[in-house]
């Protein structure tokens, strides 16, 4: 079911304006998020960025979408400086530990999903690693030379923005103009295989003692960081879908480059909705692998970094990023810390007291309203500040039962309490997953289905008043009958 029909909206980091969704293909969507570059453990800030990924693809699948959502694996091609230059990061590493670059690989996409896991994200539909698509990277790169946009040089394939540039436009994303670049960047040196500075290596041609090569029309080599999300995207998703995502510092060049390749191979936009999740800094600077600058999600479980007073859960420290808008910068410190887990707890003990309140005869809360604020904060680009404010107004509700200052009947409480325990567990991804398991889920549409049966007998005996109360009772619980001419159904 489609809770909110057509009112969620979502910022375009395109247009840098808030749009309502339209899927491509009603009741789905396709959706693609860059993954991690596996060549060490993964920091805060990049799980931060996954996480802000997961709440939306949690959220989606909330409202009844049925969401492809495809993660890469970054295995090869993601050079030391992000551009054209330096040695592999993968690469590099296996050097130093004198491993196989699939040794490194294998470590750490393990402790990946690990991490991930800990921290209750759901894995994706499809998770494709470039290393197992380089056919079809290397099919990519050709059509992008058969059209025009591409040459070879000296073993490598560069992607020929300058030509580019006249037929689209290079900046639709990251809002550059490519002759400010062209006038900031240091001139080619004579050195370089590309024709202009601003190509970028959608084929990089392996030095003798490179590690990770493959063979290819162009000789051997290794495909460009820049081609392998483009075209795993599109193999999974189409040629057009509808929402790709990763972490700021990725619109350019990254998805720049994905969408120049995209429109060099079929002629249009590959994408709808770009989003871009913000950074997570400590010290007021960007976390980071290179840097040293960071803390890793194992260190927060154990309490073991210095910067830290004591140990958190991995639930405290989801709530203390939901507690941030997903564009939002976001400095961490162990002081927000401290705060997110008193909030944690209260909100989480307010919920536990909820099973014990018992209904009244009417209701002196207005529990739609409360609702109805709730997911409109979550339709407004998924504000899931906003949505912990409703939240903790859902605990002040409770306050109130427990004193009995308020009053619920028996279908407002079960409402407020389905209501609470979804967006917790289910959108926010907070605790445990009120998900049920799939025995459970049997008997619970077997029991739908009984109730369903006892209405259709209330109705023929003309008993309205009880056809009416299993309706409006399963309504109160989010479930909707649906009375067709091929009988009744039901939606969650
Ligand atoms: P990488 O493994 O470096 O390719 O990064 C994986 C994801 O983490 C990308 O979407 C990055 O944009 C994101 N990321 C990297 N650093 C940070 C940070 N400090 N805060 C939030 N996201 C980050
Ligand atoms: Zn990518």
């Amino acid at each position: 079911m489609i809770y909110t029909d057509q009112k969620l909206r979502i910022y375009n980091s395109v247009s840098n304006e808030k749009q309502t969704f339209t899927p491509i293909q009603q009741g789905h969507v396709g959706m693609y998020v860059c993954g991690p570059t596996v060549y060490s453990k993964v920091h805060l800030g990049n799980v931060r960025t996954f996480m802000s990924f997961d709440m939306i693809y949690r959220y989606l699948l909330h409202l009844g979408y049925k969401v492809r959502y495809v993660r890469n694996i970054t295995d090869v091609g993601h050079l030391v400086d992000d551009a054209d230059q330096g040695e592999d990061k993968i690469g590099k590493r296996a050097r130093l530990e004198r491993l196989e670059p699939m040794e490194i690989v294998q470590r750490y996409t393990v402790d990946f999903h690990d991490i991930l896991n800990q921290f209750n994200l759901l894995p994706p539909s499809i998770e494709p690693t470039a290393t197992g698509h380089i056919i079809e990277q290397i099919q990519l790169i050709q059509k992008v030379i058969d059209n025009g946009y591409g040459y070879q040089s000296n073993g490598s394939v560069y992607f020929d923005v300058t030509k580019y540039n006249q037929d689209y436009d290079y900046s639709e994303l990251s809002h550059r103009k490519l002759e400010d670049m062209i006038s900031n960047s240091r001139k080619l040196d004579g050195q370089s295989d590309k024709r202009g500075e601003q190509d970028f290596a959608m084929w990089k041609r392996a030095e003798p003692d490179h590690l990770m090569r493959w063979p290819s029309p162009w000789g051997d080599g290794f495909p460009g960081w820049h081609t392998e999300c483009i075209t795993m995207s599109t193999k999974y998703l189409g040629e057009k879908f509808d929402l790709h995502g990763g972490g700021m510092d990725l619109k350019f060049p990254h998805h720049e480059c994905e969408i120049a390749q995209g429109k060099a191979c079929t002629a249009h936009a590959p994408v709808n909705y770009w989003l871009h999740a913000n950074l997570l800094t400590l010290n007021g600077k960007k976390m980071a692998k290179s840097t040293g600058n960071n803390i890793l999600p194992g260190e927060i479980l154990a309490g073991t970094n210095p910067l830290l007073s004591k140990a958190y859960s991995a639930s405290v420290t989801r709530f203390l990023m939901m507690q941030t808008h997903y564009r939002s910068i976001m400095d961490f410190s162990d002081q927000a810390m401290l705060a997110a887990e008193k909030g944690y707890h209260r909100l989480m003990s307010s919920v536990q007291d909820l099973q014990n309140i018992n209904p009244g005869t009417l209701s002196t809360l207005d529990i739609p309203a409360w609702r109805e604020d709730c997911y409109r904060a979550m339709d407004d680009d998924f504000n899931t500040p906003i949505l912990i404010s409703h939240l903790f107004e859902g605990v002040n509700f409770i306050n109130m039962l427990k004193d009995k200052s308020a009053w619920l009947t028996s279908a407002d409480l079960n409402h407020f309490s389905r209501t609470m325990s979804v967006l917790i567990y289910d959108v926010l991804g907070l605790g445990k997953s009120s998900a049920v398991s799939s025995t459970h889920k049997d008997k619970l549409e077997g029991t739908i289905n009984l109730l369903i049966e006892m209405r259709n007998a209330a109705r023929d005996d003309k008993n309205y008043l009880l056809s009416d109360q299993i309706r409006e009772g399963l309504t109160a619980l989010d479930i909707l009958l649906e009375d067709t001419k091929d009988g009744t159904r039901f939606k969650y």
